[in-house]
């Protein structure tokens, strides 16, 4: 098994809700250990500029105004399988999709607002992490 590292974001609607502990609770249920963590409040250009590859997609500025609508947590992942494994745990892009006990079924209500992200790939991941943390803020587990 390799060990992987993925990035995962629990968005504006979840922070809200105060269901951040909740879900830090699923990743490590799942072994996935949080190694870089914290709370920003996204710019515009930000968030364009993290889901660029969704710039010609009708639901763009609805994606973007919503990811600016508040707070989020940003943290990256680590674990076996990581970047499948937290994809699993997540659920289907539509909460109304996504399977029992997923995170997206459980604090989801909408494709619009779908509780958490989880990096697609390997290399999404790469430039996802690298994104939001500098090699300095990793902290990967010692003991
Ligand atoms: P993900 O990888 O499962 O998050 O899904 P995508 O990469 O396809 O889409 C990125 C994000 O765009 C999703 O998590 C949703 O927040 C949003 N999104 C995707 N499809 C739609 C849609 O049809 N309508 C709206 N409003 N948002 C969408
Ligand atoms: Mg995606």
């Amino acid at each position: 098994m390799a060990i992987e590292r993925t990035f995962s974001i629990i968005k504006p609607d979840a922070v809200a809700k105060n269901n951040i502990g909740a879900i830090y609770n699923r990743f490590e249920t799942a072994g996935l250990k949080i190694i870089a963590s914290k709370i920003v409040h996204l710019s515009k250009e930000q968030a364009e500029g993290f889901y660029a590859e969704h710039s010609e997609r009708p639901f763009f500025g609805a994606l973007v105004a919503f990811m600016t609508s508040g707070p989020i947590m940003v943290q990256t992942l680590e674990g076996e399988n990581a970047v499948l494994a937290h994809r699993e745990i997540l659920g289907a892009t539509n909460p109304a999709d996504a399977a029992p006990g997923t995170i997206r079924a459980d604090f989801a209500e909408s494709i619009d607002e779908n509780a958490a992200h989880g990096s697609d790939s390997v290399e999404s991941a790469q430039r996802e992490v690298a994104y939001f943390f500098s090699t300095e803020e990793l902290c990967p587990r010692t003991r």
